[in-house]
């Protein structure tokens, strides 16, 4: 953030609150709102055709993954973004990133948020490859990072277990040592994504008689290794996206732990710290927000009624409130402060706005809503997406921290309340 373009230039241009209010200065400086104008030219030009708007296939919510999306042009979507290092954009260079300043990161995500066009992030792009840059052997960061940044292997993530979720430091799951190997037995849940993954990264316990944070090891398991089962698990919107993985017997070599034994808690403390700066879902809502705008001037042709008006505004206010609070997160950021409860603030209010998001859309579209289905019958509105994204956002308040446990966050290290 800085000085220099007049805020009605710069409104122009982000379509976005710009200027000063309350000492804050709002603007774009002026290399961000060059580079934010170069970035936006570049995405216009280089995204595949078959990913531009929703191509018919975005969702609302989960818009970025691309799933579903024409597997062609994803690849080619992912080479042109990687020529200028912007598949992972916060990498350091010699691993393929492009290092860019946080504020510019910033900018990309909202100018590729802002095209819907499909992101590369993840488990492997988002945490694990910035925690084996941190944590990892040699031969790890050899073998592993060169495979996540071209999606050759895809990760998954092996933490929650039906007893260890808020309370991640309760993981049973037992990793004992034999030999040069270790030997895992135990249950996860909730593992997204792990029947396409090739690699987990696995929180185990490896010192049962230790206090509960101190006997975990944080390792990096081969998913076809023998001895894992997985179970899908079917969510209320009829997808398998998350499974039940289970470990009978299962070796682990030594090598592949990562950091100290029974130390994996600080390791996947960090891997959690990555997985929480989630500063940009406010410019994905601000997205769904127009195409539900869109949708409702065809659905209400004379003109939008008042209640639809209200409800536009109000939750146009609220996105734009989750813009400013995940700025505070990027300013901490570009001043080379660790966020903390800020980060948690943001987590919790766009996870929320996203449940409210849905259930305004889910009302304007009235009882046709319910049909989410793509379109098989003439009157499902918007191809099942109302009542899709009012089904997918139940989680949002969940995955990443749930709100109760935000709250605590917020209030114990946020306003200083003791710990009950
Ligand atoms: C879409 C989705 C994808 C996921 N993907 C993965 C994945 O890939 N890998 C993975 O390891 N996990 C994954 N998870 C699991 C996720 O991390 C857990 O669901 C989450 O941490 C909550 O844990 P839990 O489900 O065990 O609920 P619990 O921790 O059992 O919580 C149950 C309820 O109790 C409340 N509660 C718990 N503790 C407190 C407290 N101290 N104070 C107040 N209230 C409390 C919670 O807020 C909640 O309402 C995913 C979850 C979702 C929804």
């Amino acid at each position: 953030m800085g000085g220099g373009v007049p805020p009605a230039t710069a409104a122009r241009r982000t379509g976005h609150l710009a200027g000063t209010i309350g000492g804050m200065d709002f603007r774009d400086s002026p290399e961000e709102s060059r580079f934010r104008a170069e970035v936006a030219a570049w995405i216009q030009d280089s995204l595949p055709a078959a990913l531009k708007g929703d191509g018919g296939e975005g969702e609302w919510g989960q818009l970025s993954s691309g799933h579903e999306r024409d597997r062609a042009a994803m690849a080619e979507w992912r080479r042109r973004l990687q020529s200028r290092g912007w598949v992972a954009p916060a990498w350091p260079r010699r691993y393929g990133g492009a290092e860019l300043p946080v504020m510019q990161q910033f900018v990309l995500k909202e100018e590729m948020a802002r095209a819907r066009a499909p992101r590369f992030g993840g488990v492997g792009i988002g945490w694990v490859a910035p925690t084996l840059m941190q944590f990892g052997a040699d031969w790890m960061k050899e073998r592993f990072i060169a495979n996540i940044l071209s999606g050759a292997e895809r990760w998954c993530q092996g933490f929650s277990e039906p007893g260890a979720g808020s309370d991640l430091a309760s993981v049973q799951t037992r990793a004992v040592r034999d030999g040069d190997d270790y030997v895992v037995d135990g249950q996860k849940i909730w593992t997204s994504g792990a029947h396409i993954s090739d690699w987990m990264i696995l929180l185990a316990r490896t010192d049962p008689t230790a206090p509960k944070h101190r006997g975990l090891s944080y390792f990096l398991l081969d998913m076809k290794t023998p001895g894992i089962t997985l179970s899908p698990i079917i969510n209320m919107a009829g997808n398998s996206g998350f499974n039940q993985v289970f470990f009978e017997a299962v070796r682990v070599p030594a090598r592949n732990m990562v950091g100290e034994e029974n130390r994996g808690w600080y390791v996947a403390a960090t891997t959690l710290d990555f997985e929480r700066s989630l500063v940009d879902l406010c410019v994905e809502y601000e997205a769904i927000l127009h195409e539900l705008l869109a949708w409702a001037r065809r659905a209400q042709p004379a003109g939008l009624t008042a209640e639809t008006r209200h409800a536009m505004v109000e939750m146009l206010i609220q996105v734009r409130v989750a813009r400013t609070l995940s700025l505070r997160v990027v300013s901490m950021q570009n001043r080379g402060t660790q966020p903390n409860y800020e980060a948690s603030i943001v987590k919790l209010f766009a996870s929320e706005l996203e449940q409210r998001m849905a259930t305004v859309a889910f009302h304007l579209g009235g009882m046709l809503s319910q049909l989410t289905d793509r379109g098989a019958h003439p009157a499902t509105p918007v191809m099942g997406r109302l009542g899709r994204f009012q089904l997918h956002s139940v989680a949002a308040t969940i995955g990443g921290g749930t709100s109760e446990v935000q709250r605590n966050i917020v209030a114990t290290r946020g306003l200083g309340l003791p710990r009950v």
